[in-house]
């Protein structure tokens, strides 16, 4: 059976010109700086983002663990959003590998408010961790793939560097943000220090993730990288997926947030459903299934049945993530087969 994969954007597989250009690209050492085509993909990456420089990193918990390596000392405290990713899902890192303490915030659709930021900054005591690093995350995943608005992100930055404080943005989907918000990417990227973004979810390279910063930062950077096992050799053929994922398919992602409105204004007539429409902005819909007495994985179970595949866990609520290869008749198939679980 052909299954509809709503699961994530990261089940996007490589287009034709991706592996046309994978298997005539030329390469060298990079760990020398010598492989041509990762040296074009960092420059036109630090390019788009406005940024001195850019480094190519495995995956996007490399990238993010590496800039937090890069922005602190251990026994230092960072600023998060208490569900973003860096303190969700990469396995407890920043504590294991930097050696810092985080400090949560609650957000608002995952963008945290300028004021509860600053009241958590520590004052200049000799009992307390000093605050290096601020990390916002846009699109905001576990909050449905929200966008930070514009002034969050000027005032944050703003107030980070009265208080000599680094802002590191967790930008997997950050085309994503500038797709919604109609902006040249770099508009986003100006108010941080450091970016981390995904070519491999919603731009469909197989494998990898970029940094951008400073020249100073990218160099000290691809230290950690090296030292985290991330200094690779021929990556060139992973970077001309990579130019062809930042030349076309960061073009084509309003499609993919047309997919997603339409699936979840289909769902949301269904009863047992719920979806705050304002939290659908980007690819990511969840879905509040309480009103149909099941948890995430008992209807990922269901739809898996019907040929659709969809994520959700213990507690009742499921997301949908549209992305290149959905079509508008595979969400309607999607609409349809949860309308029939929902009767059932
Ligand atoms: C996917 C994701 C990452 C990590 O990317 P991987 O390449 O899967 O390690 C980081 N941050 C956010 C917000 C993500 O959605």
């Amino acid at each position: 059976m052909e299954f509809i994969d709503l699961r994530s954007d990261t089940v996007t597989l490589p287009t034709q010109e991706m592996r046309e250009a994978m298997y005539k690209a030329e390469v060298g050492d990079d760990v020398y700086g010598e492989d041509p085509t990762i040296n074009k993909l960092e420059e036109m990456a630090a390019d788009m983002l406005g940024k001195e420089d850019a480094m190519f990193v495995t995956s996007g918990t490399q990238g993010n663990q590496v800039c937090v390596m890069t922005h602190t000392r251990p026994g230092e405290e960072i600023i998060l959003e208490e569900k973003c990713h860096i303190i969700t899902y990469e396995v407890g890192g920043l504590g294991y590998l930097s050696g810092v303490q985080a400090r949560l915030i609650k957000g608002k659709h995952g963008a945290m408010n300028p004021e509860d930021i600053e009241a958590a900054i520590r004052e200049d005591d000799i009992h307390q961790p000093r605050t290096s690093l601020i990390c916002v995350e846009n699109t905001h995943n576990r909050a449905g793939g929200t966008v930070i608005p514009m002034d969050i992100l000027r005032r944050t930055y703003e107030l980070a560097h009265e208080h000599g404080i680094s802002v590191h943005m967790d930008g997997a989907r950050i085309f994503n943000a500038a797709t919604y918000l109609k902006v040249p990417v770099k508009e986003i990227a100006k108010y941080a220090d450091s970016v981390m973004f995904c070519l491999s979810k919603g731009l469909c390279a197989p494998v990898g993730s970029i940094v951008v910063g400073s020249k100073e930062f990218i160099s000290r950077a691809r230290k950690f990288r090296k030292m985290m096992g991330g200094g690779l050799r021929q990556a060139g053929f992973l970077a001309a997926a990579g130019i062809v994922a930042l030349e076309k398919m960061t073009k084509r992602l309003q499609e993919d947030h047309d997919n997603a409105r339409l699936l979840a204004e289909g769902l949301n007539t269904i009863p047992g459903i719920k979806i705050d429409m304002d939290t659908v902005q980007t690819n990511i819909v969840i879905c509040d299934i309480g009103g149909l007495n099941m948890t995430g994985s008992e209807l990922s179970r269901r739809l898996f049945e019907k040929g659709i595949r969809v994520n959700g866990g213990n507690s009742p609520s499921v997301r949908f993530v549209t992305h290149h290869g959905i079509e508008k008749q595979d969400v309607e198939k999607a609409i349809e087969a949860v309308k029939l679980i929902a009767k059932e």
